[in-house]
């Protein structure tokens, strides 16, 4: 099975309330970012670039909560949302 098609049986719960649990502190940072991990390393594809508003937007209604992009980059302010919010796996 692709991990595409794993992501399609995970349930999601967006706190349109709280709003995102996942920010960059410092957009002006990513914009001289030679890497720009934040696009590469998230498996649900949460980061993009905004090619409008040239900067990196976030999807967070699409995060599974796995903290990858946590440890990619000291910009990412990352916590998780609200009790009762966010990603709910099946089996886990
Ligand atoms: Fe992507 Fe994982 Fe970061 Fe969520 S925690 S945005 S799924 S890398």
């Amino acid at each position: 099975m692709r991990l595409e098609d794993k992501l399609y049986l995970i349930g999601f719960k967006v706190d349109e309330v709280g709003g995102s649990h996942l920010a960059i502190k410092d957009k002006s940072v990513c914009l001289a970012c030679e890497m720009k991990q934040c696009l590469y390393i998230c498996p649900c594809g949460v980061y993009e670039i905004d090619e409008i508003k040239n900067e990196v937007s976030i999807n967070y209604d699409a995060c599974v909560e796995c903290g990858t992009c946590r440890v990619s980059c000291d910009e990412i302010d990352w916590h998780y949302p609200r009790g009762g919010f966010g990603v709910a796996y099946k089996f886990g």
